[in-house]
């Protein structure tokens, strides 16, 4: 990247290098920079630096140079003006909400999110006298007329958890700016590898950055990517003051991460696409959810939305939970884990695990089935992938 080459260099040339800033030092790979503040030439540097008149890093709370290389970095890779990193995917929904809303304000959300996700709407921000209505995904009218005049955020996932649901991001952000509202985009399942909403229309994207953006399963952490005006001051305002921060050492890790995002999720895209495809062969299963398979029921919109079907499939087997479970307990290659997005393949049973603490209603509402299992598939080799999967299948 040469000072007078105007063409922005690729996606994976900015995975590897966007947002690194050389120390000093010169070093090659990026520093960890564990302090919890930093010091000041003498007291008007100080006074400069705290006024906001001399932009600078304060305390490590909100300004640590390892923590913002991960953030410009991830801003850049989705086409954001602004990032800001969290200590989780939760801290990133919540920050954002804390942000942007106030006691009064409505959500409208798709029913088909993440299990804590659902229960920060129903039993926190709900404390705090923010209302959330539940619509079913893919359909548009539904969106359209659980808005109110107080409706300021529009949330859904996409792909969504674990049933692969496809949503409109463009129709969606449109039908928001409509109402004055913005549309939140949590793109933990795609990456910006796969998929870039904010220039599909969308506000602000989210990231659980303990998935697929670290990819190895290592660290805790999550992000908040948008506008100066809404991530810069809003979101960023309540987490310097509030506190839920990245640490740099995950940030370092997150990091690393990033720099073989494309080509894990190019590989990921490819066994899942393998995997489902055989899945959908065998007697005792009796649905496949997978994006790439053409039997998906958005399998177009997939294909115009992301360059990739990503890494996570589900499917239901005949026999309800002891066939589930049965199917669970004869795997010796993949883990048995909530976790997803790891270079390790992942298996769970939802019902029982990431949306048990739904209500058997809630359950039934989102679509997780006793026989629904939720593979998050990795970067083993295809074959022995499917040999694990058929020691616990009917033969
Ligand atoms: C895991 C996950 C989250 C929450 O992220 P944490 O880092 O576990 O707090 C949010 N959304 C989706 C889609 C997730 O899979």
């Amino acid at each position: 990247m040469s000072d007078n080459d105007s063409t922005t260099p690729a996606f994976e040339t900015l995975a590897v290098r966007a947002g690194q800033v050389r120390s000093a030092e010169a070093e090659h790979s990026e520093p960890i920079f564990p302090t919890s503040s930093y010091v000041f030439e003498n007291a008007a540097a100080a006074a400069a630096r705290f006024s906001g008149e001399d932009p600078g890093n304060i305390y490590s709370r909100f300004t640590n140079p390892t923590v913002r290389t991960f953030e410009e970095r991830l801003a850049v890779l989705e086409q954001g003006e602004r990032c800001v990193a969290t200590a989780s995917g939760m801290a990133a929904i919540y920050a954002t909400c804390a942000g942007l809303l106030k006691s009064g304000d409505h959500i409208v959300s798709s029913r088909s999110i993440f299990g804590s996700t659902t229960l920060l709407f129903t039993n926190f921000l709900h404390k705090f006298g923010i209302e959330t209505s539940f619509v079913e995904q893919g359909k548009l009218p539904g969106w359209e007329a659980a808005i109110r005049p107080e409706t300021r955020l529009l949330f859904l996932e996409t792909p969504s958890n674990p049933l692969t649901e496809v949503a409109d991001i463009a129709a969606l952000a449109e039908l928001a700016h409509t109402h004055d509202c913005l549309l939140v985009v949590d793109n933990c399942f795609c990456t910006p590898a796969l998929q870039r909403p904010l220039l599909l229309g969308a506000d602000i994207v989210i990231h659980s950055a303990t998935k697929y953006l670290d990819g190895q399963g290592r660290c805790v952490g999550g992000a908040v990517v948008g506008s100066e005006a809404v991530v810069g001051q809003d979101v960023y305002g309540f987490l310097r003051t509030c506190g839920p921060t990245m640490s740099p050492f995950n940030a370092w890790v997150f990091l690393k991460g990033l720099e073989t995002l494309p080509i894990r999720m190019r590989a990921h895209c490819e066994s899942a696409l393998q995997l489902a495809g055989w899945l959908q062969e065998q007697s005792a299963v009796s649905r496949v959810y997978y994006p790439g398979l053409t039997s998906h029921p958005q399998h177009e919109l997939a294909s115009r939305q992301q360059s990739g079907y990503g890494g996570i499939v589900a499917f239901e087997v005949d026999g309800g939970r002891p066939a589930a479970w049965k199917l669970i307990d004869a795997v010796q290659i993949c883990s048995i884990t909530a976790n997803l997005g790891d270079t390790r393949t992942t298996i769970t049973h939802p019902a029982t695990t990431t949306h048990g603490r739904l209500t058997p209603e809630q359950q039934q509402e989102a679509g997780i089935s006793d026989g629904l299992i939720r593979i998050s598939v990795g970067l083993e080799n295809i074959d022995d992938l499917r040999a694990d999967l058929a020691r616990g299948l009917p033969r």
